[in-house]
This record gives structure tokens, sequence and C-alpha cells, in this order.
């Protein structure tokens, strides 16, 4: 059986590095565990005047080599142990991108489909005031991620700056345009993807005119996988799906009209032209790319025989158990591991911080133009290591982002 605790499989990926890089017993102490967390209770006043108490975290994994960065989720699975997960993979996705940051993460256990615009504005800000003095522009910056949104990063950073005083357009990113948004951060994860993915096309010798792709999780970035899949590089999408179940057409989906079924329906579920199709078997289908977006453990060693694709995209956190990466790698399957191919959120996401910093807008194109030149950069350097330790594209990221988280501690003299 899989571990599906995402904590314990981090945890794993870590040791697996350690012994790689031969690294001493305390390095590998300070990498196994956060540096700091925060569990707060978030009263929030309902819209019929009762009060809900929500469970929230925030968790610093490693600010060795900058202030820490990393997303924020309102989801009703959340746990402790998914948000340390995912500060720690920060931390590497970080390291790896080479930006001049650490990792971190943060969750609220609530479910926002549930909760009234009002609600959702007040758990927001309660968040915010929960967490007030644990981050800040110089040492903590939250952004989207799950279930979060543009605008609940305006109302966090809106209460923020009425707690200090002063603007402080510089907590959070993700935010929208007008409150000092990046250009081009709206499908910055799915694009930096779609970099890694034309990179792999390259070395694999794959003709993406024409290949066919399947996405799970039809969210932020899923959605944009698909339309630049087909937009940038012509490929047909033959399968999607959201929470609530898949579609597939073997001639295509307009990954377009996906958006605007979606938009009126809040499912892609019951397309027209579509048969219906299960996360399950999506995972299965038989396509030349697959790109995952959406939640953690969906393939494991129980599926990850039946794989069908030629390259895996992983857009979402953790979506590949340690057990199916071995598997995928007897496979030959090219397996783009999520802290490479999503790091193009957090890229553009920095490129936010520096913007916001010097009070200066960059155009998309030169955004663009910065994220492509990172995340190739990124992908080549994971490849090599891959090819000089023989090891899979996973521990071959691991390799070169932990190496670096370890010589920043060593040169501050933590370790
Ligand atoms: P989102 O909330 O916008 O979308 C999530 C999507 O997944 C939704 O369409 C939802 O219906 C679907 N989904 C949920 N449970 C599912 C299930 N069991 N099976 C199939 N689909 C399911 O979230 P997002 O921001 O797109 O994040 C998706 C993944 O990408 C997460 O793992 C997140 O950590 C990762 N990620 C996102 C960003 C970003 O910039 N948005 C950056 C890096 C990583």
């Amino acid at each position: 059986m899989s571990e599906t605790n995402p904590f314990a499989i981090a945890q794993r990926q870590i040791n697996d590095c350690a012994d790689i890089l031969k690294l001493q017993a305390s390095e590998r102490a300070m990498l196994l565990t956060p540096m700091r967390e925060l569990h707060v209770s978030i009263p929030v006043r309902m819209d019929d005047r009762s009060v809900r108490v929500f469970q929230g975290f925030r968790v610093q994994y490693n600010d060795a080599r900058g202030p820490c960065k990393g997303g924020l989720r309102f989801h009703p699975d959340e746990t402790i142990d998914t948000v340390r997960a995912l500060a720690a993979w920060m931390t590497w996705k970080c390291s790896l991108l080479d930006l001049p940051l650490g990792g971190g993460k943060g969750g609220v256990i609530c479910n926002p489909k549930e909760l009234t615009p009002g609600e959702l504005e007040r758990l927001s800000r309660g968040y915010v005031r929960a967490v007030g003095t644990f981050i800040s522009p110089e040492k903590d910056v939250p952004a989207p991620d799950v279930y979060t949104t543009p605008q609940i990063m305006a109302w966090m950073m809106d209460e923020y700056s009425k707690m200090a005083g002063e603007n402080k357009f510089g907590l959070i990113t993700g935010k929208p345009l007008p409150l000092g948004g990046s250009a081009g951060r709206g499908d910055a994860t799915a694009r930096g993807g779609m970099f890694t993915l034309r990179e792999a096309a390259g070395v694999l010798g794959l003709n993406l005119k024409n290949a066919t792709a399947a996405v799970q999780g039809f969210g932020n970035a899923g959605n944009f996988g698909a339309q630049l899949v087909e937009s940038m590089f012509g490929c047909r999408v033959v399968a999607c799906s959201d929470s609530r179940g898949g579609v597939r057409n073997r001639d295509g989906i307009s990954a377009a009209e996906v958006c605007r079924h979606k938009e009126e329906t809040s499912s892609v579920i019951g397309l027209p032209k579509c048969t219906p199709v299960s996360n399950e078997e999506i995972i299965e289908a038989d396509v030349d790319i697959l790109i995952l977006a959406a939640l953690e453990n969906v393939v494991t060693d129980r599926n990850a025989d039946r794989v069908k694709a030629k390259v895996i995209l992983e857009l979402a956190n953790g979506p590949t158990t340690p057990e199916a990466d071995d598997i995928l790698y007897r496979k030959g399957v090219h397996v783009i591991p999520d802290f490479l191919c999503n790091a193009g959120g957090v890229t553009v996401s920095y490129f936010e911080m520096v913007q916001n910093m010097y009070l200066y807008c960059w155009s998309l194109e030169e955004v663009q133009r910065q994220l492509d030149l990172r995340m190739t950069k990124a992908y080549h350097q994971v490849l090599e290591a891959s090819k000089t330790h023989r090891i899979n594209m996973r521990r071959a990221a691991y390799v070169v982002a932990v190496r670096r988280v370890v010589e920043a501690m060593q040169l501050r003299g933590w370790v």
C-alpha cells in the first residue's frame, strides 16, 4: 500500500535525497521538520449571527535562502500534515528556481463553497488578524492556492494594511492587477509547466502538434493548462475532469468551451458531444500527455502500471506517490515533477514581490520572457542531475534544490 500522508511522503523524499547527497545528521535533521508553525482558531460571525470557529495553520518550513513564500488553501480536508508537506515542497521549489526565498504554506479547514461572500471575506480577514504577527513582506509572503482567489488576497492585503497603518501591498501575491498584482500571474503556473513540456518534448523527440492530452482538475492550474497546450503547441485535449467527474471525446474538446460550460454549470460534466469519464479513468487515458492539476496521491502503486501517457505534467502538488514514481520510471514515463513543473506560479509571485518593492510594473511580455528563462534553465539542470546520478526527475530535482538549501544553512552557520 502506498503511504498517503503527504508529510510522511515529503520526509521520505528528503531522506532519500539526503542519502544521495550524503548529508550530515544535523543537515538532515534541519530539512526533515519545519522551522516554525502556527495553529490558530478563527471566530467568524456568520450571516445568521451565529459564530463559527475555523482552524487555520501557517507553516514556515525553511527560510535559510530568504523570506518564506507559499500559498494558502481553503479546503474541508486540510490537515497540518498537508500544510507541512506543501511548505517543504515550496522550499525546494523556490530553491530549484534559484529564487531568494524560503518555503511556507498556510491552510484553513473550511468549505468555501458553503460560505456566502460576506462570510468568506470575514474568514479571510480573520485569518490575517490571527497570523498577522507571524507573516510580513520580510518574513513570509502568502499567495493563492486551492479554493483561494485574487479577491481573497485583496481582502487579506487590506486587513494587514489596516493593522500596519499603511499600505502593505508586498504582504501577499496573486493580488488583482489594480492592487499591485503582476501581469501574467493568472496563468503563470500552467505556462511555466508548458515551458518545461516544450523542453521535454525536444529531449524525447515528441511532436507536440496533434499530441493528445488529458487534464485532471479544471481549476486555475488545469484550465490554463488545457488552454495553453492547445494554443501554444496545437495539442488536442481529449479528456478533462473536476471534483465531480470528467468528460471525454477522442476528436478533441475545446478548452475554451469547457471553461464556458464550467462557468455556467460550475462543472465540466455534461459538456455536449462528450461521454462521461471518471477521475480514475483519466489517469489511465490513452494519451501522450497527462496533466495532473487537482490534488495529492492520484497516481499510486495501484494505477501507475496502467498509465499510458509518455509525459506527465504535475501542475498539482504531490499527485504521485514514491512507489508510483518508481513504477513510472521503470516504464519510461517522463515525469516533470511538481516542484519543477508548477514553479511558474511562485516565480511570477516572486516577480510580483520585486515589482511591489520597486513600485514598478513589468509588461506581460517581460514577465513571460523572464519566466521562460528560469523554467527552461531549471528543467535542464534537473535533467542533467537525472542523467549524472541515474535517478528519476523528482529525485534529481531534490538533489539540485536541497543542495542549495544546505549550502545556505552552512554559510549561515546553522549546520
Ligand atoms: P483550484 O481550486 O483552482 O482548482 C482545483 C481543481 O481540482 C478544481 O477544478 C476542482 O474541481 C478539482 N478537483 C478537486 N478535487 C478533485 C478530485 N478529487 N479529482 C479531480 N479534480 C478535483 O486550485 P488550483 O490553484 O488550480 O490548484 C490545483 C493544484 O495545483 C493544487 O495541487 C495546487 O497546490 C497546485 N498549484 C497551484 C498553483 C496556482 O498558482 N494556482 C501553483 C502551484 C501549484
